[in-house]
């Protein structure tokens, strides 16, 4: 099956888009993070990514369907698998003339608290992420990291510094909610993070322990935890003595609380590292790879190891090989290259 990636990620042969970046007639929606939503006129997704989209979004025509429900459209069968990354994230199986493609989205192997566990779907066609396909990115079991922050939130208050819990408002705060509450802290919650943990108890998913909405006149003893770009926030920048500690994958980089100009950054990632990446690869199945998210070089590993392996570019005029041809030539060209003949020379 012929697959490009312009602004979203097209299959041509049976013109469907996934997490397109602008709005189109129709859209798959594999999760409901910023970077994959868009003001589609349709959209297909889990019911939990419906009702977020919609909280981000607004409302939309919406195909809703369950993990593992095989659905018929036009000429080709869609089924969503879980992919592990929030609540609604989908893996998207599309079967076609007798091929099975998979579009992975966002996705990790290793099993959350906040959301549905999730699976390896065989398939002839691979598209993956590879946001973390480097080495270097080999995340330690998740209880070593809860035990980390435990232990740095512990420390902070010891020293009567405010601890301030920092992660993604949808996703990565609901998981990280769930393990400062197994371990007994009282959580003060950011409004943005407040209104997703309400939609997921509205999805079944519950949060037992004290947790209540900040109030920034009365936060002793508690965990505050609010996304990264609330911290710019004037009221929340007079916060005295704050310790801050980032959840993040990039966390394995030892410079990344620089970059983050944090007290701390922990490689809690909703994503898969390296080795699960490489065990997708294998346990799919596929017999060609796209990869997708990330840079280089996890296709040119996949490819070292015998995988026929591709990285998929955004096409821009100025990253294409074909962009920087003269300028008359390229016009020449431009007239008889197929959108689908571009993203194929800027990848080669
Ligand atoms: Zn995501």
């Amino acid at each position: 099956m012929k697959v490009v990636y312009d602004k979203g990620l097209y299959l041509p042969e049976i013109d469907l888009w996934m997490d397109a970046k602008r709005p189109k007639s129709r859209s798959v929606i594999s999760h409901a993070h910023s970077d994959h939503i868009q003001s589609h006129a349709e959209i297909i997704a889990t019911p939990a990514t419906g009702k977020l989209f919609e909280h981000r979004v607004g409302r939309a025509r919406a195909t809703l369907l369950d993990y593992n429900q095989p659905y018929d459209l036009d000429n080709f069968r869609l089924t969503f698998y879980s992919a592990g990354h929030c609540l609604g994230s989908a893996q998207t199986l599309i079967e076609f003339n007798g091929e099975r493609l998979l579009y992975t989205g966002d996705f990790k192997l290793r099993c959350g608290l906040s959301c549905e566990p999730p699976e390896v779907v065989e398939c002839d066609t691979l598209i993956t992420e590879c946001t973390f396909g480097h080495p270097m990115f080999q995340f330690p079991e998740d209880e070593q990291v809860h035990k980390l922050l435990y232990e740095e939130i512990d420390r902070a208050f010891r020293l009567g510094l405010q601890p301030m819990v920092l992660a993604y408002s949808l996703g990565k705060s609901q998981e990280a909610l769930k393990v400062l509450l197994r371990g007994g802290y009282s959580v003060a919650l950011h409004n943005s993070i407040m209104q997703i943990v309400d939609i997921y108890k509205e999805m079944s998913i519950e949060f037992e322990g004290d947790y209540r909405p900040l109030d920034l006149s009365d936060m002793d003893g508690m965990v505050v935890m609010m996304p990264p770009g609330a911290m710019r926030g004037y009221a929340v920048r007079s916060i005295q003595n704050p310790y801050t500690i980032y959840l993040s994958g990039w966390g394995m980089d030892p410079r990344a609380r620089y970059r983050y100009r944090t007290n701390s950054v922990l490689p809690l990632s909703d994503h898969a590292g390296f080795d699960d990446l490489n065990r997708y690869v294998i346990e799919s199945g596929a017999k060609k790879v796209y990869t997708l998210y990330g840079d280089h070089f996890f296709a040119s590993h996949l490819r070292q190891l015998g995988v026929d392996a591709e990285h998929l570019h955004e096409y821009s005029e100025k990253s294409s090989p074909v962009g920087k041809r003269p300028k008359a030539k390229r016009k020449a060209r431009s007239e008889t290259l197929s959108l689908l003949d571009l993203i194929e020379s800027s990848t080669s």
